[in-house]
């Protein structure tokens, strides 16, 4: 199924509608994960912090950060300085 992508400057709920767990500004286009090149797009939080999400609306869990689904994800956590730990 073909998912209209949001344009830049779009705010994107991520989690399922029922439970949204932050919300993001579209930043850039599509674009390509450098590590395990999937399908993303670029966003940032309130705080300013990039965030990439999966290029794809997951029908149960909404939009999902690329950081719970990229398996370099332990390599993002270092580039992106603030990781889960
Ligand atoms: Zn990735």
């Amino acid at each position: 199924m073909m998912v209209r992508l949001p344009a830049v400057g779009t705010l994107l709920r991520l989690g399922p509608d029922s439970h949204p767990v932050l919300t993001v500004r579209v930043t850039a286009p599509v674009a390509r994960c450098a590590s395990c090149r999937a399908r993303i797009i670029w966003t940032e939080t309130h705080r300013g912090r990039r965030m990439p999400v999966d290029a794809r609306l997951d029908p149960a869990l909404g939009w999902v950060t690329h950081f719970a689904t990229c398996p370099q994800a332990r390599a993002w956590s270092r580039a992106g300085g603030r990781g889960r730990q």
